[in-house]
């Protein structure tokens, strides 16, 4: 939606609920600047019994995600009050604030984690698609939504301990056979958030099983696993 659009509709901070200014989307300028940042870089070994070899993928992320703070309430909106224009302006910044930093690999193609279809029913829309349209709109390359696919319907991670969650998705990705792609290209796949990073790893393995050389993973938040 156009920003005087959505100024004239009277958009209001998520957070602090104050009026957006033009400028502004999503979040007000104030609020922005009080988020705790994580800009994280690091390497996520991907090691599981049927690969003959640990693999590395780098995972990006932005914002620090706690039970207490406000990147919870801002996952907790997209993920389940089903505010997409919010998912998408939080692509954006995060990709203005990412790919701003030296020797960063720019992703060519996105790949948001998929969501099983009985869940994409329920919520309407996968907000980790959404978070990916707003990256690509800001760092270019193209989102890539049906090449990575959930074949089993897991249970909510929130209500699962750290190793059931872990088993629960070890498996619940595979690529659609037929790709026509170049195996170097470089591809990101994307997340709301990173708590085991168990479905990180599950897709990036997927990804990998299927030929593909230069995988690395970006979030909105992390949290857990570091
Ligand atoms: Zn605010």
């Amino acid at each position: 939606m156009h920003t005087w659009l959505r100024f004239w509709l009277g958009e209001s901070c998520r957070l602090c609920k104050v009026d957006l200014l033009p400028k502004e989307s999503g979040i007000c300028v104030g609020c922005s600047g009080l988020l705790p940042f994580a800009w994280l870089d690091e390497g996520l070994l991907l090691a599981s019994e049927d690969q003959a070899e640990s693999q590395n993928v780098r995972v990006r992320s932005w914002l620090v995600f706690s039970e207490k703070n406000a990147v919870r309430h801002l996952i907790h909106r997209i993920k389940y009050k089903s505010d997409r224009p919010l998912a998408v302006d939080l692509g954006r910044a995060m990709g203005r604030d990412l790919g701003s930093l030296s020797g960063i690999s720019i992703p060519e193609i996105w790949i948001p984690v998929p969501l099983h279809p009985k869940r994409l029913r329920q919520r309407g829309y996968n907000q980790s698609e959404a978070l990916a349209q707003g990256l690509q709109s800001v760092l270019g390359g193209r989102v890539e939504s049906r090449i990575l696919k959930r074949d089993k319907h897991s249970e909510s991670q929130t209500k699962n301990s750290r190793n059931a969650r872990s088993n629960n998705v070890a498996h619940a990705f595979s690529c659609k056979p037929g790709i026509l792609l170049d195996p170097n290209i470089r591809i990101a796949v994307v997340d709301d958030v990173i708590t085991t990073g168990s479905t990180l790893k599950a897709c990036c393995s997927a990804l990998q099983a299927a030929g593909f050389t230069n995988v690395q993973a970006w979030t909105l938040g992390c949290s857990g696993w570091l």
